[in-house]
């Protein structure tokens, strides 16, 4: 017991929940990190842990890193995760998401799920039948709030991406601007449209090479092979792919004044980002620049909750105030000297009542 509690990744969580379902086989775990500013949001991760230990620490990180996501976006939400343990064959059955969907409805409102990696939108409706707590389901309707978070993250992203070439560069447009992107998935691939038509220089770059090839034929860029891309002489490098990428080694490969992109915790350790500043590289703080998609699944629970028609102009509103928020950063690191990184995890843990 008293392991746990010295465990290097708990965070005073306030919740912290072992669940195992004989009859349907699922295990699984649901942390809280901190419900000061609302209930705790965040997705639900389905995979396969050969050591049990990894799920809890992506459990307990996770969760901590929504508290701090909810809270820089400005929204009413806390921060919870959970982690579903998934056989290695990774089978998942109704009867699990069932199970998981009553676990959560125990929790009478303190945590909202939704989709993370290994979740779809349809295993989100087979959990929305046991519990009114999710958010991500289908929407009906173009002006409808909700749906796939992918093209809201990418568009605070593409905003972000202005925001750190006019602080750093100068600059009003990206035109001409070249930006260097890892992963064109859902995220990355909407960044390089966006910025595409506003005639920025791209060169793109995934390990499906077909794909990445044909987008950059698409969108007149470059094509880069995968392992080349960190190293490309650009002005922004766009980390849209896998997180951890910025360690010593891809640091130190780094040949842009400027890393904005929406991958999730691109810093290797914490140190990294005082090294990113120290090479005078502008960092944009990931779960800060990365908040589209968390704001429009969060108005679309909250409309929902509330019984209000959600209009996705108040989406769009609210993912427009991610480049003041990069500034305000920005301007306190260069003031305080301490990393934008820093500065971001000590906004959020003020925010959060820490
Ligand atoms: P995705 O699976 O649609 O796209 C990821 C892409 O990265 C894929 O095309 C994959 O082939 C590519 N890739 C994987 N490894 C690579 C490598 N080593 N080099 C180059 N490309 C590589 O996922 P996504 O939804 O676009 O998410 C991308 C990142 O953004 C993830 O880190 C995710 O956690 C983060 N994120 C996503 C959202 C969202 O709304 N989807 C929100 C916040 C953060």
């Amino acid at each position: 017991m008293t392991a746990f509690w010295t465990e290097a990744d708990y965070d005073d969580h306030e919740h912290v929940q072992l669940v195992h379902d004989r009859a349907s086989g699922l295990t699984a775990i649901i942390a809280l990190h901190s419900t000061h500013l609302g209930p705790g949001a965040g997705g639900t991760r389905f995979w396969h842990y050969p050591d049990p230990k990894d799920a809890m620490r992506d459990a307990l990180r996770l969760s901590r890193g929504m508290s701090y996501k909810n809270a820089m976006a400005g929204l009413p939400m806390g921060g919870g995760k959970a982690v579903i343990l998934a056989s290695k064959d990774k089978s998942k059955t109704e009867e699990m998401l069932a199970a998981f969907g009553d676990t959560v409805n125990g929790l009478a409102g303190r945590y909202i799920t939704a989709e993370d990696v290994g979740i779809s939108e349809a295993d989100m409706v087979v959990v929305s039948k046991r519990t009114d707590y999710v958010s991500g389901l289908p929407v009906s309707g173009k002006d409808a709030a909700g749906g796939d978070p992918g093209p809201f993250t990418a568009m605070g992203i593409y905003l972000g991406i202005k925001a750190a070439v006019k602080h750093k560069l100068g600059k009003e447009s990206v035109s001409g601007v070249h930006i260097a992107i890892q992963g064109i998935g859902s995220v990355g691939g909407g960044v390089a449209r966006l910025l595409a038509h506003d005639g920025a220089k791209l060169t793109l770059s995934d390990i499906n090479e077909d794909r990445a090839r044909a987008m950059a034929g698409e969108l007149g860029g470059e094509f880069s092979a995968p392992g080349s891309i960190m190293g490309v002489s650009c002005d922004v490098f766009s980390p849209n792919a896998l997180g951890a990428i910025l360690d010593d080694a891809g640091i130190a490969r780094l040949d842009a004044p400027i890393v904005a992109g929406g991958a999730n915790n691109q810093l290797a350790r914490q140190g990294h980002g005082k090294m990113l500043a120290e090479r005078g590289i502008l960092f944009a703080p990931d779960y800060v620049i990365n908040a589209g998609g968390i704001i429009s699944v969060a108005m679309e629970y909250i409309c929902k909750r509330d019984g209000d028609p959600c209009d996705i102009n108040e989406v769009r509103k609210r993912i427009a105030q991610i480049p003041g928020r990069l500034e305000e950063i920005w301007r306190e690191s260069e003031s305080s000297g301490v990393s934008s990184d820093a500065v971001a995890d000590r906004m959020a843990q003020k925010l959060i009542g820490r």
